[in-house]
């Protein structure tokens, strides 16, 4: 790592997880060898270096998204060759299990589609789940979806990989040196401060993790990540264990399951989850890990376990809890700020961090490069998420949902429960007096149907057929076809324009 602080640089990457490390390998990789990135303490000392390291292409329902795991994938298979240095990547094979008709349909049409986008993904019989991973039970399992491709890499030996192919492209990195602030001139980003001094510098790209919020919230830029808990547990040695078998994953039991060190790894997304330091990361959270809160835990450990029963058998190594950063509708937060030209930002990655971190730093570098992204970014973009989300009380609540959301059954028209009521339109009265059935659109309180005058609406259970609700949607489309309705449109964004209308002529 460069000890000497330059001056200047065209861009200042801000943070040294495998976020930043693949910004500025991309970034070197288009020829912007004036990089430099800036770690606060050693590469990987926030989240980054306990990440459990799956690496799977299966499961996103956004194109984008698919695209950045594929080209992931095949960036940590091939860095080796190019810097010399491991990335750990090993194509083990990924199985997603069914065990209840609902997620069988969920996961047949994400397979079909993910197929579309390229993902080699197959499905296979519950005895064929055992053949691939024999501790799984599989009485109660309907279908598994398997990637052969897919599997686990080391996401320190990646995240020097990265930092290793940057420095060959010429890249400067730098540890032991924290951004206080990002320098702003006439709205536009011109430098970096630090303890050390000020680098001047045209562009910055804030990838400070679960810092992020905290840092740009001093240029007034919104970045609502919140850090929460989030577990695995490591068992002894097992010795019927194989370490070239396949990760196992079933979000019905809230579990992922591999090999690690002889003994098996149970990664868990618990349906509600634990929001971590409202008030903000510490700054000296280095290599950290939380206390484990096992009181919360041990009904969702059990639950995990009841898949690969025989695995409660083995001792337990190590419970462990490290902070993850979450977001609002989790997706991550990616792009250039609204409020600070040039200001760019890739954080909360919502525990896929590592398997599309190849890609995003691919996009982001490009991004910056080229004035405008050449993937569509629209469900990522930073400029989807407003200030009001970055409040510590819509954090506090919104946090517990979304962790949960990663291994929760994606039903069509699912509504986020937590943090509501943020906005009501001046209508909000009258359509409650109408039944509506309300749902979060951009913080506003909106209705997705009626249940009549008078009625109180009742979702029913979510469903991927005929929503109990189709009747009254129906009956509001005919309305609106037939005769004459009335529309709140308040979710609807305003734009005001910058630009000066030209003189009368
Ligand atoms: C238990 C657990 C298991 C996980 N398993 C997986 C998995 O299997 N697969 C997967 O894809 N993801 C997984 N993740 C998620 C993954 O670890 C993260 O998404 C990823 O590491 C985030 O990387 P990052 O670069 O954004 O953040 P970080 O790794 O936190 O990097 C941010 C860096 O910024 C530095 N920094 C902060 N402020 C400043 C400043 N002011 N100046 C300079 N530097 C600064 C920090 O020191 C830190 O090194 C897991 C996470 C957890 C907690």
């Amino acid at each position: 790592m460069s000890a000497h602080l330059p001056t200047q640089a065209r861009a200042v990457v801000i943070g040294g997880g495998v976020i930043g490390c693949s910004v500025a390998y991309h970034l070197a990789q288009l020829g912007w060898r004036d990089t430099v990135l800036l770690e606060r303490d050693r590469l990987t000392s926030g989240t980054t270096w306990h990440a459990a390291g799956l690496m799977v292409t299966f499961g996103s329902t956004s194109e984008t998204s698919t695209e950045l795991r594929k080209y992931t994938r095949d960036l940590y298979a091939r860095l080796e060759a190019e810097t010399g240095q491991a990335t750990g990547f090993r194509p083990v094979g990924f199985i997603e299990v069914a065990s209840d008709a609902d997620r069988l349909e969920e996961y047949r049409r994400i397979s079909a589609f993910n197929r579309r986008c390229g993902v080699d993904v197959h499905e296979i019989s519950p005895s064929q789940v055992k053949e691939l991973f024999p501790l799984a039970r599989v009485d109660d399992v309907l279908a598994g979806f398997y990637v052969k491709g897919d599997g686990r890499a080391d996401p320190v030996d990646v995240t020097m990989a990265l930092a290793k192919g940057a420095k060959l492209k010429g890249a400067t990195l730098i540890e032991g040196v924290a951004v206080e602030d990002v320098v702003v001139e006439n709205g536009r980003v011109t430098g970096v401060r630090t303890a050390q001094g000020i680098i001047a510098c045209e562009y910055v790209v804030n990838c400070a993790g679960m810092w992020a919020r905290q840092l740009a919230a001093k240029n007034g830029i919104s970045v609502p990540l919140q850090a929460a808990e989030h577990y695995y547990l490591i068992t002894d040695k097992l010795s019927a264990i194989d370490r070239s078998w396949p990760v196992l994953e079933d979000p019905g039991c809230h579990g992922y399951y591999r090999e690690e060190g002889g003994g098996m790894m149970v990664g868990l997304f618990e349906p509600v989850c634990a929001p971590w330091k409202i008030e903000g990361a510490p700054h000296d959270f280095s290599f950290g890990e939380i206390p484990p809160d096992w009181e919360r835990m041990t009904p969702y450990l059990e639950k995990a376990l009841s898949r690969v029963p025989e695995v409660k058998e083995a001792g337990l190594k190590k419970l462990f809890c490290g902070p993850e950063s979450f977001t609002p509708d989790l997706r991550p937060i990616v792009g250039e700020s609204p409020e600070v030209k040039n200001y760019f930002v890739a954080a909360g990655l919502n525990s896929i961090g590592i398997l599309t971190g190849g890609g995003l730093g691919r996009a982001v570098a490009q991004w910056v490069v080229d004035g405008h992204p050449d993937v569509d970014v629209t469900g990522m973009h930073i400029d989807r998420l407003e200030p009001y989300q970055a409040t510590a009380a819509y954090r506090r609540t919104r946090t517990v949902e979304s962790l949960g959301m990663v291994y929760a059954c994606h039903y069509p028209f699912k509504p986020m429960k937590t943090a509501r009521d943020a906005r009501r339109s001046p209508l909000y009265g009258e359509l409650e007096k109408q039944g509506a059935f309300f749902r979060d659109v951009s913080g506003w309180e909106t209705p997705d149907w009626y249940a009549g005058a008078g009625r109180v609406a009742e979702a029913g259970p979510l469903s991927f057929g005929r929503p109990a609700w189709w009747p009254h949607w129906e009956a509001e489309h005919r309305a609106a076809r037939e005769g004459v309705i009335v529309m709140d449109m308040s979710f609807m964004s305003k734009f005001r324009s910058r630009v000066a209308t030209p003189a009368a002529s």
